[in-house]
């Protein structure tokens, strides 16, 4: 039976590691792929197409094409590099602590406050602080229970 300090630090592990990994970066990715994608297809496809049709005037319209397709191509660009900016160190878990891990020496431990929700056993799960050592390999964690769990 884990305690609640395990289930809190358990909780923050899975919280950095999402935060790291970046489900919304995912999404900002495919987002750019879709614009890169209608881009090559605006440019490359389409109007390729309508080029290939003699005799229609569409000067234009394939002017047009090419225009919105490199948009399309600099905007999933922009999209990119925006999502990989924000997913960057500075947008990590926790606020900086003072003092240096008692396991490794390191001096960046960061802390944050954790609940986790509840599911099957555990309706009420506990609540607390967190800091957690953010020293690559080092396991160093320490939770402090500010509201603990209940049977459900
Ligand atoms: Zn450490």
């Amino acid at each position: 039976m884990a305690t609640d300090q395990d289930l809190l630090i358990e909780a923050a592990r899975r919280a950095r590691r999402n935060r790291r990994s970046g489900r919304n970066l995912l999404i900002s990715l495919v987002v750019a792929a879709a614009c890169a994608a209608i881009g090559w297809v605006l440019i490359f496809q389409v109007r390729a197409f309508i080029k290939s049709i003699p005799f229609l005037p569409l000067g234009m319209v394939t002017g047009w094409l090419l225009v919105i397709g490199v948009a399309a191509f600099v905007l999933a660009g922009l999209i990119a590099a925006g999502a990989l900016l924000v997913a960057n160190p500075g947008n990590r878990w926790g606020v900086p602590v003072a003092g240096a891990c008692p396991a490794c020496g390191g001096r960046i431990l960061r802390q944050d406050t954790v609940a986790p929700a509840g599911s099957g056993s555990l309706r009420n799960p506990p609540k607390g602080v967190v800091t957690l050592c953010d020293v690559k390999g080092c396991a160093y964690g320490t939770a402090t229970v500010t509201t603990p769990s209940r049977a459900g």
